[in-house]
């Protein structure tokens, strides 16, 4: 596997989980409708059965027709074919004032069906209650109003003995102040609906924020080991499943302690964090392609140890990469001018080698980098060495 060519690595400073864009999708409620028209359906044809109410066969052909329409359009919407184009409140909207206007058109071709009527007003109001802010919901309430009115004009006009305008006023009637009781119940219910998203999504950025404190090196803002520890069981896992090899390298930093000696305990902090920082601009600079689901992770081991679990990367391709990194550090000064200088040890997996099998491997393998003369990466099985006499050429000892 070409080094250059590996994909991106998380970070804790660099990626927060669960931080990502969500795409707008259809509010839950959005397919809800649908099965209210069906069941209205229904309770139309139990009361034409029997004889509560009445119905042109063209009524019927009519109003299940759009029903049907209607509901294809907003599965298809449902399936995400237009969810950029319009938001959660537009669709609501195009629910509701589609459902009045097929209310409208059964109350104009029905007769005697008064409370099947109300009841389907009733139903879609209780549907934008949830869904649209005060003033949309007035607009709504309006509409059906007006709707029923026209409804009952048109009928009225086409059979004046047919309708009972008194009845029908008194429904209206019914109608508004069901309408009305909605408007003062809409706004709390908005605000409650506001409110339970916005805690929703507290609580999604504070578990994010609390899983990346919980992966993270406080004092380098690496991976923690418990993270790299799970990072190397998940490995391990998706290599035993799919045959795809991995590989570990073990960073140490030299003579660190003299480091300290000399400088002290915190300049000693400061170095430790610029190497990782260092490590992890080179590991980005190795990424050209999208990492996918195999993604690096690097993270401190404890005191001035490191690790790199290195995905889908055989010996060679874990050998050039920490060589890059130890030749990186070497070249460039940190604080007070001063030169340091890291040694590893990397090993590829042998299926079926337990996780402390292959630390332990690629632990053996950082000592014989340190007993070699440091400043140098060694390889576990394969006694590959470079140092930096050698690089870039790897050099095979017998
Ligand atoms: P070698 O080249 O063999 O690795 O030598 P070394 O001095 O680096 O190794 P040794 O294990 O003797 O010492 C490790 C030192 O790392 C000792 C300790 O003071 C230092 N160290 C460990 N953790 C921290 C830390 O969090 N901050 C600082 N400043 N120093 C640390
Ligand atoms: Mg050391
Ligand atoms: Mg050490």
């Amino acid at each position: 596997m070409d080094p250059h060519n590996l994909p991106e690595i998380p970070y804790p400073d660099s990626s927060t989980p669960g931080s990502g864009t969500s795409t707008p999708s259809l509010p839950a409620g959005s397919l809800t409708l649908p099965w209210l028209y069906l069941l209205w359906v229904g309770l139309v044809w139990i009361s034409a059965y029997f004889n509560q109410s009445y119905i042109s066969s063209d009524g019927v052909a009519i109003l299940l027709g759009g029903a049907a329409t209607t509901n294809a359009f907003f599965v298809g919407l449902a399936r995400g074919l237009s969810r950029q184009t319009f938001s959660e409140d537009d669709i609501a909207v195009a629910q509701s004032t589609i459902a009045i206007a097929w209310i409208a058109a059964y109350t104009y071709f029905s007769a005697e069906s008064g409370e099947l009527v109300l009841g389907m007003y009733m139903t879609v109001m209780t549907f934008a209650i949830f869904r649209l802010d005060t003033w949309a919901f007035l607009k709504i309430s309006i509409f059906a109003g007006l709707s029923y009115v026209v409804a009952v004009g048109l009928q009225w006009a086409a059979n004046p003995l047919a309708v009972d305008l008194w009845q029908s006023a008194f429904r209206l009637l019914l109608l508004q102040a069901v309408m009305i009781w909605g408007l003062i119940y809409a706004r709390q219910l908005r605000e409650l609906r506001n409110q339970l998203q916005f805690r929703n999504e507290e609580l999604q950025s504070m578990i994010a924020r609390v899983s990346k404190i919980a992966a993270q090196d406080h004092l380098t803002k690496s991976f923690n080991r418990r993270y790299i520890m799970e990072a190397l069981a998940r490995e391990k896992a998706r290599s035993d499943r799919t045959g795809k090899t991995f590989s570990v390298a073990i960073f140490d930093l030299d003579h660190f302690k003299s480091v300290n000696d000399k400088y002290g305990h915190l300049i000693g902090d400061q170095i430790l964090l610029e190497f990782a920082k260092r490590v992890k601009g080179e590991f980005r600079a190795m990424d050209t392609v999208d990492p996918g689901e195999f993604k690096r992770s690097f993270g401190r081991f404890g005191g001035e140890e490191f690790i790199a679990v290195l995905p889908t990367t055989n010996l060679e391709g874990a050998f050039q990469c920490a060589d890059r990194i130890r030749a990186s550090i070497s070249e460039r000064m940190f604080i007070d001018l001063m030169t340091i200088t890291v040694s590893a040890g990397v090993a590829q997996y042998r299926a079926g080698e337990t996780i402390p099998e292959i630390l332990t491997r690629a632990d053996q393998a950082l000592y014989g980098a340190k007993q070699n003369g440091r400043n140098q990466v060694h390889c576990a099985g394969l006694d590959l060495i470079a140092d930096s006499h050698t690089v870039p050429n790897l050099r095979i000892l017998s």
